[in-house]
């Protein structure tokens, strides 16, 4: 298997040339070898694992050839692996899953049973996210030269995390990234010299983080040459933030000190180190602030901004306007595709249009396999996988090499730290390939409807959560007709509408306050990611009700036939999108209801809320 290149220790000897090439040819050499690469990392995975409970139970027996573990082996969800994971959980270190000792359990944004899914995972992890983090500056410097010049203004953070049952560690996993000695004492690189310092990424109070990251990029504006987050949401969160602050920031840079509300001393000595007093810009900063509109204000504020490093694939993309305006129409550039349960690729042509982007995933990575997906053509034009798979099905998923140009998968990931066969539930698409490694867009979450940030809400959810809040009604001798939803991202943090079409039997007038306590019920049965987002990130607004005037569902459904959609199959989408249908809608609103007040959420599982 190729090496991974080494990192350089000293500033002095870094010859950035030599491996910007080293890393370049690393990744030519994978994508080449791709199907003897994803060969060994089967091998390696099952013989150091032959051992654990999950691989004996099956019966693989030690085998650890393509063949007999894809016939012995079946394909599963998380649903599946829960009673093993419950166990690590409660504390049993027997090799359940891995051979190796489970290091923590990273929190996916992915849910089941309304709580996140825990992945657990193993130190050496952490080796292999940083090798895929280190593939993407060379590849961006392809494209943009003289990015070690300058810095990077990312806003990162870190959440709230919890102690299991049995005391492992439950976080997302860039936070527990961020919190280790992979990210704090990453050796000298020019590529990840960040205008934040530690100390304010790791603050785990998210205002004083935000507040120090701003205050730090706004310090050093001429030197930041590119500027991000991880998902779009969050990058736009961050101007808002601006938007909402900037007064105070540019007092503390015309004094060189900091704002009162501070009070992290960590975080007050790093930005103590960047801060000095600087009037001219405190004027400047101020000047552009202060004009009615804010249209391209990242270019102002940070001139030598080359591009915006965000993720704008998937959900995310209905944030590329915002961004757009924000930044006039400087390139958006998403590097990576990544989850909890193991990172997968590169965008290696990073300067490409959003709606192009493609991942190249690193064959190291995991043991990669693709479930074919059938699309349900028509005007929902929704994908069909299948819950649980029978034995025909489980024979059709293809390996990495073999994936077809055009046709669509669902992501199946055999992982170092315990994962045999999982479906992560993402759905992919050929768009070509490097060397022999496919490169793939990425097309939907399956099932989710509903997606601000990192929530994921799938129409089961949203089901039962309307059917909660409708016994509201009941009193009124009102019903629920007919609802759909939407992701309005037009506010800054979005939020989720729902279109209600009521019927009403009774004479009674409904009140404001019950259609309140209606938005209300439903973000309390929302899951947890949605709850937390609402309560601790604030990335989400206020859950919205908008009464729709009677008849509108079946102008709704017109409008779908007079596109194509059969008569016999129509059935009304849970979740709208399309412009014109969110128009229609909202061309017959009646009233609007917002939820009162933040849902009630917790750290860690409902389960743990005794231990923490
Ligand atoms: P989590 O496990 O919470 O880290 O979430 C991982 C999920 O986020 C993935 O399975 C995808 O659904 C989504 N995701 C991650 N990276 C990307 C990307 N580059 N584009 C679109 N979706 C992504």
């Amino acid at each position: 298997m190729p090496e991974a290149p080494k990192i350089t220790q000293k500033p002095t000897d870094y010859n950035l040339e030599l491996k910007n090439k080293r890393t370049l040819q690393f990744i030519e050499d994978m994508t080449s070898n791709a199907d003897e690469v994803q060969k060994n990392v089967l091998e390696q995975i099952l013989s150091r694992n032959a051992h654990v409970e999950y691989l004996q139970t099956h019966g693989l027996n030690d085998r650890t050839d393509r063949e007999s573990f894809k016939n012995i082996m079946p394909v599963i969800t998380y649903e599946d692996i829960q009673p093993y994971v419950e166990r690590i959980a409660n504390g049993d270190t027997s090799p359940i899953l891995c051979s190796k000792p489970i290091s923590e359990f990273l929190t996916s944004s992915g849910t089941s049973g309304g709580e996140r899914k825990l992945m657990p995972t193993i130190e050496e992890e952490l080796g292999r996210r940083s090798l895929l983090y280190s593939l993407l500056m060379p590849v961006m410097s392809q494209f943009v030269p003289g990015l070690d010049k300058g810095k990077g203004m990312y806003f990162l953070f870190i959440k709230s995390e919890a102690k299991t049952p049995g005391g492992l560690v439950a976080r997302p996993v860039l936070t527990s990234y961020y919190k280790s000695n992979h990210f704090k004492d990453r050796p000298y690189d020019p590529y990840t010299n960040y205008t934040s310092p530690n100390e304010t990424i790791l603050c785990p109070d998210s205002y004083q983080s935000m507040y120090s990251q701003m205050l730090c990029g706004l310090c050093q504006h001429k030197e930041v040459l590119r500027v991000g987050a991880v998902f779009a949401s969050g990058f736009i969160r961050a101007i808002k933030f601006l938007e909402k602050h900037w007064r105070f920031l540019c007092n503390d840079i015309r004094t060189g000190t900091i704002d009162s509300q501070i009070t992290d001393q960590s975080v007050r000595e790093a930005v103590m180190n960047i801060l000095k007093p600087d009037p001219k810009l405190a004027d400047f900063i101020e000047a552009e602030c202060s004009k009615s509109s804010w249209q391209g204000i990242i270019t102002k504020l940070w001139p030598n901004t080359k591009y915006v490093d965000v993720i704008v694939t998937g959900t995310m993309s209905q944030y590329i306007p915002t961004l757009d305006y924000y930044s006039n129409s400087l390139p958006l550039v998403c590097t990576m595709y990544a989850s909890s349960e193991c990172y997968f690729g590169v965008n290696l042509n990073p300067l490409c249009k959003p709606s192009e982007v493609s991942y190249t995933l690193v064959p190291t990575m995991a043991y990669f396999e693709f479930l074919p997906v059938q699309r349900n053509n028509g005007v929902t034009n929704s994908i069909s996988v299948p819950k649980t798979l029978n034995e025909k099905e489980q024979q059709e998923l293809v390996d990495l090499v073999d994936v077809k140009l055009g046709q669509e998968y669902e992501l199946v990931v055999t992982t170092y730290s315990g994962l045999y066969r999982y479906r992560v539930g993402d759905v992919l698409r050929v768009a070509g390939f490097k060397n022999k490694a496919p490169q793939f867009n990425f097309i939907c979450r399956k099932n989710v409807v509903l997606s601000i940030d990192s929530d994921k809400t799938d129409e089961v959810e949203l089901q039962h959560a309307v059917k909660n809040a409708v016994n509201h009604l009941l009193p009124f001798d009102a019903t629920l007709a007919e609802y759909t939803s939407y992701a309005d991202t037009t506010t800054i943090p979005g939020h989720y509408v729902l279109y209600w079409e009521l019927s009403l039997n009774g004479n009674t007038p409904i009140p404001p306050s019950v259609f309140e306590d209606c938005c209300l019920t439903i973000e309390e049965s929302l899951n947890s990611v949605y709850r937390q987002g609402r309560v601790c990130d604030k990335s989400i607004g206020p859950l919205e009700i908008k009464i729709v005037e009677p008849g509108t569902f079946d102008k709704l459904m017109d409008y779908a036939i007079s596109l194509g959609a059969s008569i016999n199959q129509y059935k009304t989408p849970r979740c709208v999108k399309f412009a014109p249908i969110v128009e229609l809608l909202n061309s017959r609103v009646e009233s609007c209801y917002f939820s009162p007040k933040c849902p009630k959420w917790f750290p860690g599982h409902k389960q743990w809320s005794n231990t923490n």
